[in-house]
């Protein structure tokens, strides 16, 4: 759980850091909304990828299922700053399938806490395959980074795009390619 009487010490001190007056009427309010404005964005902090996952239902099915442009907003670790674009999630079912719903509900809980692009795309590839145990999963994240387009390089527009293949796309370029071509559709 977060602990929102920490986050309203710590955004008292970061107003008298940036030379603000914490006392003046309009931030009255401010370090209390942003505690509670994190408690929703870090909720995935408590979240478990088991608990949508083990939603399965059988299906003879081996074709790749495609779940694409899946938003996702999220936060870097080292800015503490929004990162958000879509996730793509495929996989090839092993006899069971999950709830579309289940897969974006994962997203959710991977991006509502501080991190780096590049895990948590390894970290959806690893609980699809922990949970779902498909033949195998391929994600690709497409992201605009904060800290990259309002501070620093200043490159707005630019997108970071990450992959992560598991079971029978890893070292498969074919399996890698058919992928590629269904997002495109
Ligand atoms: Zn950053």
């Amino acid at each position: 759980m977060v602990d929102q009487e920490k986050i309203r010490k710590a955004v008292n001190l970061l107003l008298e850091g940036i030379g603000e007056d914490p006392g003046r009427e309009g931030l009255a309010d401010t370090p209390d909304r942003v505690a509670r404005m994190y408690a929703e964005i870090f909720a995935g902090m408590d979240g478990d990828a088991g608990e949508p996952l083990s939603r399965v239902f059988s299906a003879d099915n081996s074709e790749m299922v495609l779940e694409k442009d899946i938003v996702f907003y999220s936060m870097c670790e080292h800015h503490m700053m929004p990162f958000y674009g879509k996730v793509h999630i495929a996989y090839i079912p092993d006899g069971r399938v999950v709830g579309l719903s289940k897969l974006a509900r994962t997203v959710e809980i991977y991006a509502g806490r501080l991190q780096l692009q590049e895990r948590m795309t390894g970290q959806i590839a690893d609980a699809v395959m922990e949970y779902l145990v498909p033949r195998g999963v391929m994600v690709a994240v497409e992201a605009e980074h904060m800290c990259m387009t309002m501070r620093g390089v200043k490159k707005p527009g630019s997108r970071t795009v990450s992959i992560a293949a598991r079971g029978c796309f890893e070292n498969n370029p074919g399996q890698q390619d058919r992928f590629f071509r269904m997002l495109r559709m």
